[in-house]
């Protein structure tokens, strides 16, 4: 039995969000707002009557089901002050979340429907994250997406977009959408510009599809984290792959339970991934169409799996060494997030986590997952060795 934590006390905690989409995430009545400015129109103008289109919830049956709601978000954001605000708010919103930083990930090219041109778009962005930056001192990096179902081409222009900006803002490179019949090599192009520049990149992998696509983002598109990585148990070999060189996976419970890459908090494999020592971060995906925060998602974790307050933050930690930040500016931040993270202790009021809460008994046979083999990394206190 571990100590209950508060979700305040996670707020408390400073933290990333290395795997957030920028069109899922805007706050409900912005949407609203920009619509109305812009004369969009929007299925609903009901808040609650338009949160129920847009949030996966228990109705979404799979990931093409979960993308679904973007069409509507999209729509408000193909103005230069639409995409503004929509990134100063998320950086705001993350802030008041106790996030230091943050990734903030699109794809530019959804944004032309109205005739913006993509350094625009790109721009647009920069400015509501530096804007963020000066008010509230969040950190911030950008990653632009190429899409699995639309032609090379497209990813190719992303890329080059990303080549241009490097050192102004954005981070890194990703390939998103929907992963069924749209393999990644087919990108391999584009990876291959990113990483002649040297930059960073990842790609969603193993979310709806098997560990064959997650071989695929590392081994033929050079990928440096992973975007979920939910069906990688299902390869011991990968697995360890991922393990033995640190590749990070950027992991979010409630979108995957959402998308159905996973069927249960006790069916997901992030409690065993953890257990096992792979380096797991822990990020919302979409705060809106999941409804979510990265403080929610730790504390659920904590609700779900038992996780301690050592845990917790041995996986915040995870999110700032998995950062696309230079070395010694990691290092830096490192020391701040430690000094942090050692004034917050667990309360003294000594409730412990009640365990008729349902806790993970999974069955590795019945999820058709491998079962875990070798032994569990060892918990160590957090540190600032980088390279673990
Ligand atoms: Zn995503």
């Amino acid at each position: 039995m571990v100590p209950e934590l508060s979700l305040a006390l996670i707020e408390s905690l400073p933290k990333t969000d290395l795997h957030v989409h920028l069109d899922g995430s805007l706050r409900l009545e912005t949407i609203i707002d920009l619509a109305s400015q812009q004369g969009v129109s929007l299925p609903s103008t009901d808040p609650s009557k338009l949160f129920s289109m847009l949030y996966a919830g228990d109705v979404c049956n799979s990931l093409d089901d979960y993308l679904k709601g973007f069409d509507i978000t999209l729509s408000v954001l193909q103005t230069e002050e639409g995409l503004e605000r929509a990134a100063f708010e998320l950086a705001e919103d993350a802030w008041n979340e106790g996030v230091w930083f943050i990734e903030v990930r699109y794809s530019p090219m959804l944004h032309m429907q109205r005739g913006l041109r993509l350094t625009q778009i790109v721009e647009a962005v920069l400015r509501g994250l530096r804007r963020a930056k000066t008010d509230f001192g969040i950190r911030y990096g950008v990653i632009l997406c190429g899409i699995r179902s639309m032609n090379v081409e497209n990813s190719l222009r992303m890329a080059e977009l990303a080549v241009a900006y490097k050192n102004r803002g954005v981070v890194g490179f990703d390939l998103a959408g929907s992963e069924v019949n749209n393999p990644a090599k087919e990108h391999m192009v584009a990876f291959q510009l990113i990483l002649d520049n040297n930059i960073n990149c990842t790609a969603h992998a193993g979310e709806a599809f098997g560990p064959d696509s997650i071989a695929q983002a590392i081994h033929k598109c050079g990928a440096h984290r992973i975007g979920h990585g939910t069906r990688l148990r299902e390869d011991g070999e990968l697995l360890n792959y991922v393990n033995d060189h640190r590749i990070p996976l950027e992991v979010c419970p409630s979108s995957n339970l959402q998308t159905k890459a996973a069927k249960s908090w006790a069916a997901h494999p992030v409690d065993f991934y953890v257990d096992y020592g792979i380096r797991v971060t822990i990020n919302t995906d979409n705060r809106l169409i999941t409804d979510t925060t990265v403080s929610k998602e730790l504390w659920l974790c904590h609700k779900h799996y038992g996780w301690s307050l050592e845990q917790i933050k041995e996986i915040v930690i995870a999110g700032f060494k998995s950062a696309f930040l230079p070395y010694r500016e990691k290092v830096d931040l490192l020391q701040k997030v430690t000094a942090r993270l050692d004034e917050i202790q667990v309360p003294s009021n000594g409730k412990l986590l009640d365990t008729r809460t349902p806790t993970p008994s999974v069955d590795y046979h019945d999820t058709g997952l491998v079962e875990p083999r070798g032994e569990a990394a060892s918990q160590a206190a957090p540190s600032t060795d980088i390279t673990r």
